[in-house]
Protein backbone atom coordinates (compact mmCIF):
# COMPACT_ATOMS: atom_id res chain seq x y z
CA UNK A 1 0.00 0.00 0.00
CA UNK A 2 1.05 3.43 -1.15
CA UNK A 3 0.45 6.69 1.26
CA UNK A 4 0.36 9.67 -0.45
CA UNK A 5 1.05 12.35 2.18
CA UNK A 6 3.24 15.54 1.66
CA UNK A 7 5.41 15.79 4.81
CA UNK A 8 8.98 16.67 3.90
CA UNK A 9 9.58 19.98 4.78
CA UNK A 10 6.53 20.39 6.58
CA UNK A 11 6.52 22.16 10.01
CA UNK A 12 5.44 19.74 13.00
CA UNK A 13 2.40 20.99 13.23
CA UNK A 14 1.28 20.98 9.70
CA UNK A 15 2.64 17.63 9.61
CA UNK A 16 0.23 16.65 12.72
CA UNK A 17 -3.02 17.87 11.06
CA UNK A 18 -2.34 16.34 7.84
CA UNK A 19 -1.13 12.85 9.16
CA UNK A 20 -4.49 13.27 11.41
CA UNK A 21 -6.54 13.73 8.22
CA UNK A 22 -5.40 10.88 6.54
CA UNK A 23 -5.67 8.66 9.68
CA UNK A 24 -8.97 9.89 9.71
CA UNK A 25 -9.97 9.59 5.95
CA UNK A 26 -8.58 5.63 6.25
CA UNK A 27 -11.11 4.98 9.70
CA UNK A 28 -8.44 4.79 12.12
CA UNK A 29 -10.07 4.90 15.68
CA UNK A 30 -7.93 8.09 17.08
CA UNK A 31 -6.38 9.31 14.55
CA UNK A 32 -5.30 12.53 17.14
CA UNK A 33 -4.00 10.81 19.41
CA UNK A 34 -2.32 8.36 16.66
CA UNK A 35 -0.17 10.84 15.11
CA UNK A 36 0.99 12.50 17.97
CA UNK A 37 2.22 9.85 19.37
CA UNK A 38 3.72 8.66 15.82
CA UNK A 39 5.37 12.58 15.14
CA UNK A 40 6.37 12.17 18.81
CA UNK A 41 8.30 8.48 18.17
CA UNK A 42 10.12 10.22 14.84
CA UNK A 43 11.43 13.51 16.32
CA UNK A 44 11.78 11.84 19.58
CA UNK A 45 9.62 14.69 21.51
CA UNK A 46 7.12 14.47 23.93
CA UNK A 47 3.38 15.90 24.09
CA UNK A 48 5.18 18.95 25.68
CA UNK A 49 8.44 19.38 22.90
CA UNK A 50 5.49 18.78 20.31
CA UNK A 51 3.81 21.92 21.29
CA UNK A 52 6.77 24.23 21.73
CA UNK A 53 8.63 22.58 18.57
CA UNK A 54 5.73 23.18 16.36
CA UNK A 55 7.23 25.76 13.81
CA UNK A 56 10.02 23.60 13.59
CA UNK A 57 10.58 21.53 10.18
CA UNK A 58 10.64 17.89 9.54
CA UNK A 59 13.95 16.17 8.22
CA UNK A 60 13.71 14.24 4.87
CA UNK A 61 14.26 11.14 7.13
CA UNK A 62 12.26 12.06 9.65
CA UNK A 63 9.03 12.63 6.97
CA UNK A 64 10.48 9.51 5.52
CA UNK A 65 10.30 7.20 8.68
CA UNK A 66 7.13 9.30 9.50
CA UNK A 67 5.39 8.37 6.17
CA UNK A 68 6.55 4.46 6.57
CA UNK A 69 4.99 4.32 9.71
CA UNK A 70 1.62 6.04 8.72
CA UNK A 71 1.54 3.25 5.77
CA UNK A 72 1.91 0.71 8.15
CA UNK A 73 -1.10 2.10 11.08
CA UNK A 74 -3.10 2.64 8.09
CA UNK A 75 -2.75 -1.20 6.89
CA UNK A 76 -4.12 -2.24 10.78
CA UNK A 77 -0.71 -2.54 13.03
CA UNK A 78 -1.73 -0.89 16.05
CA UNK A 79 0.11 2.02 16.93
CA UNK A 80 1.78 0.08 20.04
CA UNK A 81 3.30 -2.66 17.58
CA UNK A 82 4.91 0.62 15.55
CA UNK A 83 6.30 2.52 18.46
CA UNK A 84 7.40 -1.04 20.37
CA UNK A 85 6.26 -0.03 23.55
CA UNK A 86 2.49 0.51 25.69
CA UNK A 87 1.60 2.34 28.80
CA UNK A 88 -0.13 0.25 31.41
CA UNK A 89 -1.39 1.51 35.08
CA UNK A 90 0.66 4.62 34.40
CA UNK A 91 3.75 2.14 33.64
CA UNK A 92 5.72 1.74 30.21
CA UNK A 93 6.05 -1.67 28.90
CA UNK A 94 8.20 -2.62 26.24
CA UNK A 95 6.78 -5.31 23.50
CA UNK A 96 7.97 -7.93 21.35
CA UNK A 97 6.02 -9.75 18.72
CA UNK A 98 6.00 -12.74 21.28
CA UNK A 99 4.01 -10.62 23.73
CA UNK A 100 0.22 -9.26 23.67
CA UNK A 101 -0.22 -5.83 23.79
CA UNK A 102 -1.91 -5.11 27.12
CA UNK A 103 -5.58 -3.73 27.45
CA UNK A 104 -7.03 -1.02 29.81
CA UNK A 105 -9.15 -3.95 30.55
CA UNK A 106 -6.91 -5.56 32.00
CA UNK A 107 -6.34 -2.57 34.70
CA UNK A 108 -9.82 -4.03 36.63
CA UNK A 109 -7.88 -7.04 37.16
CA UNK A 110 -4.93 -5.05 39.17
CA UNK A 111 -7.66 -2.95 40.62
CA UNK A 112 -9.84 -5.80 41.53
CA UNK A 113 -6.46 -7.31 43.54
CA UNK A 114 -5.60 -4.27 45.13
CA UNK A 115 -9.00 -3.46 46.59
CA UNK A 116 -9.10 -6.94 48.24
CA UNK A 117 -5.69 -6.95 49.68
CA UNK A 118 -6.28 -3.56 50.85
CA UNK A 119 -9.93 -4.57 52.54
CA UNK A 120 -7.88 -7.35 54.24
CA UNK A 121 -5.21 -5.35 55.27
CA UNK A 122 -2.52 -7.30 53.46
CA UNK A 123 -0.78 -4.57 50.96
CA UNK A 124 2.08 -4.34 53.41
CA UNK A 125 2.93 -7.71 53.81
CA UNK A 126 5.85 -9.96 51.95
CA UNK A 127 3.16 -11.56 49.57
CA UNK A 128 4.13 -13.84 46.95
CA UNK A 129 2.28 -13.32 43.54
CA UNK A 130 2.17 -15.42 40.30
CA UNK A 131 1.11 -14.18 37.46
CA UNK A 132 -0.09 -17.05 34.79
CA UNK A 133 0.61 -15.71 31.24
CA UNK A 134 2.49 -12.77 32.22
CA UNK A 135 3.52 -12.01 28.32
CA UNK A 136 4.81 -8.34 28.58
CA UNK A 137 4.50 -8.86 32.59
CA UNK A 138 1.70 -6.33 32.74
CA UNK A 139 -0.35 -7.24 35.23
CA UNK A 140 2.94 -8.65 38.20
CA UNK A 141 4.97 -5.73 37.39
CA UNK A 142 2.24 -3.36 38.68
CA UNK A 143 1.30 -5.35 41.33
CA UNK A 144 4.82 -5.12 42.63
CA UNK A 145 5.30 -1.29 41.92
CA UNK A 146 1.79 -0.77 44.16
CA UNK A 147 2.83 -3.60 46.68
CA UNK A 148 6.72 -2.68 47.56
CA UNK A 149 6.80 -6.01 49.83
CA UNK A 150 5.71 -8.69 47.82
CA UNK A 151 7.45 -10.72 45.41
CA UNK A 152 6.36 -12.35 42.27
CA UNK A 153 6.99 -14.69 39.43
CA UNK A 154 5.43 -14.93 36.41
CA UNK A 155 4.87 -17.26 34.31
CA UNK A 156 4.82 -18.28 30.26
CA UNK A 157 4.71 -20.83 27.60
CA UNK A 158 6.66 -18.60 25.28
CA UNK A 159 10.23 -17.83 26.22
CA UNK A 160 10.36 -14.57 23.86
CA UNK A 161 7.36 -13.34 25.70
CA UNK A 162 9.41 -14.17 29.15
CA UNK A 163 12.69 -12.37 27.94
CA UNK A 164 10.61 -8.92 27.24
CA UNK A 165 8.59 -9.42 30.85
CA UNK A 166 12.63 -9.61 32.42
CA UNK A 167 13.37 -6.93 30.24
CA UNK A 168 10.37 -4.82 31.89
CA UNK A 169 11.27 -5.57 35.28
CA UNK A 170 14.02 -4.20 34.86
CA UNK A 171 13.34 -0.96 33.35
CA UNK A 172 10.80 -0.62 35.97
CA UNK A 173 13.18 -1.46 38.60
CA UNK A 174 11.35 -4.48 39.79
CA UNK A 175 13.86 -7.20 38.74
CA UNK A 176 14.97 -8.06 42.64
CA UNK A 177 11.46 -9.07 43.34
CA UNK A 178 10.41 -10.56 39.94
CA UNK A 179 11.71 -14.25 38.88
CA UNK A 180 10.20 -15.49 35.17
CA UNK A 181 9.35 -18.76 34.49
CA UNK A 182 8.75 -20.96 31.54
CA UNK A 183 6.13 -23.45 31.64
CA UNK A 184 2.03 -24.14 31.41
CA UNK A 185 0.91 -22.11 33.25
CA UNK A 186 1.37 -23.00 36.90
CA UNK A 187 3.36 -26.12 36.44
CA UNK A 188 7.01 -25.03 37.39
CA UNK A 189 5.17 -23.04 40.51
CA UNK A 190 5.99 -25.66 43.69
CA UNK A 191 5.64 -22.84 46.83
CA UNK A 192 2.64 -21.65 48.04
CA UNK A 193 1.28 -18.27 46.64
CA UNK A 194 -1.16 -15.41 48.30
CA UNK A 195 -2.31 -14.07 45.32
CA UNK A 196 -2.69 -16.02 42.18
CA UNK A 197 -3.66 -13.67 38.84
CA UNK A 198 -4.09 -14.30 34.99
CA UNK A 199 -5.35 -13.12 32.33
CA UNK A 200 -5.00 -16.55 29.73
CA UNK A 201 -5.67 -16.83 26.48
CA UNK A 202 -9.83 -17.01 26.18
CA UNK A 203 -11.19 -16.02 22.50
CA UNK A 204 -12.85 -19.61 21.02
CA UNK A 205 -10.79 -20.57 18.16
CA UNK A 206 -13.34 -19.75 15.58
CA UNK A 207 -13.61 -16.56 16.43
CA UNK A 208 -9.90 -16.13 16.27
CA UNK A 209 -10.90 -14.60 12.53
CA UNK A 210 -13.86 -11.98 13.70
CA UNK A 211 -11.64 -9.85 15.27
CA UNK A 212 -10.06 -6.68 14.26
CA UNK A 213 -6.93 -6.31 12.37
CA UNK A 214 -5.07 -5.15 15.25
CA UNK A 215 -5.58 -8.17 16.92
CA UNK A 216 -6.09 -11.32 14.73
CA UNK A 217 -2.48 -10.07 12.97
CA UNK A 218 -0.67 -8.27 14.99
CA UNK A 219 -0.94 -10.08 18.69
CA UNK A 220 0.40 -13.32 19.03
CA UNK A 221 -2.41 -16.16 18.48
CA UNK A 222 -1.26 -18.32 21.54
CA UNK A 223 -1.67 -15.38 23.67
CA UNK A 224 -5.65 -15.19 22.47
CA UNK A 225 -6.56 -19.12 21.50
CA UNK A 226 -8.93 -20.44 24.51
CA UNK A 227 -9.75 -23.25 22.55
CA UNK A 228 -12.67 -24.91 20.76
CA UNK A 229 -15.13 -23.19 23.56
CA UNK A 230 -12.44 -20.52 25.00
CA UNK A 231 -12.31 -22.11 28.35
CA UNK A 232 -9.37 -24.18 27.90
CA UNK A 233 -6.91 -22.33 30.14
CA UNK A 234 -9.55 -21.72 32.39
CA UNK A 235 -9.86 -25.66 32.93
CA UNK A 236 -5.95 -26.04 33.80
CA UNK A 237 -5.90 -23.01 36.01
CA UNK A 238 -8.77 -23.30 38.30
CA UNK A 239 -7.47 -26.62 38.98
CA UNK A 240 -3.73 -25.75 39.47
CA UNK A 241 -4.88 -22.64 41.64
CA UNK A 242 -6.81 -25.14 44.14
CA UNK A 243 -3.96 -26.49 44.55
CA UNK A 244 -1.27 -23.70 44.81
CA UNK A 245 -3.37 -21.05 46.90
CA UNK A 246 -1.66 -20.34 50.15
CA UNK A 247 -4.68 -20.39 53.21
CA UNK A 248 -6.63 -17.01 52.42
CA UNK A 249 -5.19 -16.80 48.98
CA UNK A 250 -7.04 -15.41 46.64
CA UNK A 251 -7.28 -16.17 42.58
CA UNK A 252 -8.26 -13.54 40.04
CA UNK A 253 -8.68 -14.26 36.75
CA UNK A 254 -9.94 -12.01 33.84
CA UNK A 255 -12.54 -13.62 31.41
CA UNK A 256 -14.09 -12.53 28.39
CA UNK A 257 -17.39 -11.76 27.95
CA UNK A 258 -20.19 -13.90 28.92
CA UNK A 259 -17.84 -16.26 30.37
CA UNK A 260 -18.56 -15.27 34.41
CA UNK A 261 -21.12 -18.76 34.63
CA UNK A 262 -18.59 -20.63 32.87
CA UNK A 263 -15.83 -19.83 34.83
CA UNK A 264 -18.15 -20.38 38.02
CA UNK A 265 -18.82 -23.61 37.66
CA UNK A 266 -15.28 -24.71 36.49
CA UNK A 267 -13.89 -22.92 39.64
CA UNK A 268 -16.51 -24.77 41.97
CA UNK A 269 -15.47 -28.03 40.59
CA UNK A 270 -11.88 -27.40 41.65
CA UNK A 271 -12.54 -26.17 45.17
CA UNK A 272 -12.94 -22.81 44.50
CA UNK A 273 -16.10 -20.05 45.21
CA UNK A 274 -16.26 -16.95 44.00
CA UNK A 275 -14.95 -13.86 46.37
CA UNK A 276 -17.17 -10.92 45.42
CA UNK A 277 -18.65 -10.07 42.58
CA UNK A 278 -17.50 -10.03 38.99
CA UNK A 279 -15.86 -6.41 38.38
CA UNK A 280 -16.70 -5.00 35.52
CA UNK A 281 -14.58 -2.52 33.17
CA UNK A 282 -15.01 0.90 31.84
CA UNK A 283 -17.19 -0.65 28.99
CA UNK A 284 -19.19 -2.33 31.50
CA UNK A 285 -18.25 -5.80 30.55
CA UNK A 286 -17.35 -8.12 33.81
CA UNK A 287 -13.81 -8.51 33.54
CA UNK A 288 -12.45 -9.85 36.78
CA UNK A 289 -13.46 -12.77 39.23
CA UNK A 290 -11.82 -13.84 42.33
CA UNK A 291 -11.91 -16.85 44.08
CA UNK A 292 -10.94 -18.46 47.21
CA UNK A 293 -11.22 -22.04 48.61
CA UNK A 294 -14.30 -23.04 49.37
CA UNK A 295 -15.11 -22.97 53.22
CA UNK A 296 -14.75 -27.23 54.07
N1 LIG B 1 -0.67 -11.15 31.11
C1 LIG B 1 -0.43 -10.43 29.85
C2 LIG B 1 -1.42 -9.28 29.74
O1 LIG B 1 -2.44 -9.31 30.44
O2 LIG B 1 -1.18 -8.36 28.95
C3 LIG B 1 -0.59 -11.36 28.64
C4 LIG B 1 -1.93 -12.03 28.54
S1 LIG B 1 -2.18 -12.96 27.04
C5 LIG B 1 -3.93 -12.83 26.90
C6 LIG B 1 -1.98 -14.66 27.52
C7 LIG B 1 -0.54 -15.11 27.76
O3 LIG B 1 -0.55 -16.49 28.14
C8 LIG B 1 0.38 -15.00 26.57
O4 LIG B 1 1.54 -14.33 26.93
C9 LIG B 1 0.67 -16.45 26.17
O5 LIG B 1 1.95 -16.66 25.64
C10 LIG B 1 0.52 -17.15 27.49
N2 LIG B 1 0.17 -18.57 27.41
C11 LIG B 1 -0.61 -19.21 26.51
N3 LIG B 1 -0.71 -20.52 26.80
C12 LIG B 1 0.03 -20.72 27.92
C13 LIG B 1 0.33 -21.87 28.72
N4 LIG B 1 -0.17 -23.08 28.42
N5 LIG B 1 1.11 -21.71 29.81
C14 LIG B 1 1.60 -20.49 30.12
N6 LIG B 1 1.35 -19.36 29.42
C15 LIG B 1 0.58 -19.48 28.32
N1 LIG C 1 -8.80 -9.05 25.51
C1 LIG C 1 -8.25 -9.61 24.30
C2 LIG C 1 -9.15 -9.30 23.12
O1 LIG C 1 -10.36 -9.40 23.23
C3 LIG C 1 -8.12 -11.11 24.40
C4 LIG C 1 -7.03 -11.48 25.31
C5 LIG C 1 -7.26 -12.82 25.90
O2 LIG C 1 -7.64 -13.80 25.24
N2 LIG C 1 -7.02 -12.88 27.15
O3 LIG C 1 -8.64 -8.92 22.09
Amino acid sequence: MTVDIALAGQTIETARRNLTAHLQAAAIETPELDARLMIGAVTRLDLTGLITKAEQRLTAFDAARLKDLARRRIGGEPVARLLGHKEFWGLDFQLSPATLVPRPDTETLVETALDILRADDMTTRALRIADLGTGSGAILLALLHELPHATGIGTDISIAALQTARANATRLGLAARATFAVGNFAAAIAVPCDLIVSNPPYIRTGDIQTLSTEVREHDPHRALDGGDDGLDAYRLIVSQAAGLLAPGGTLILEIGQHQSDDVVRLAHTAGLAPHGPPRADLGGVPRALAFRHLPR
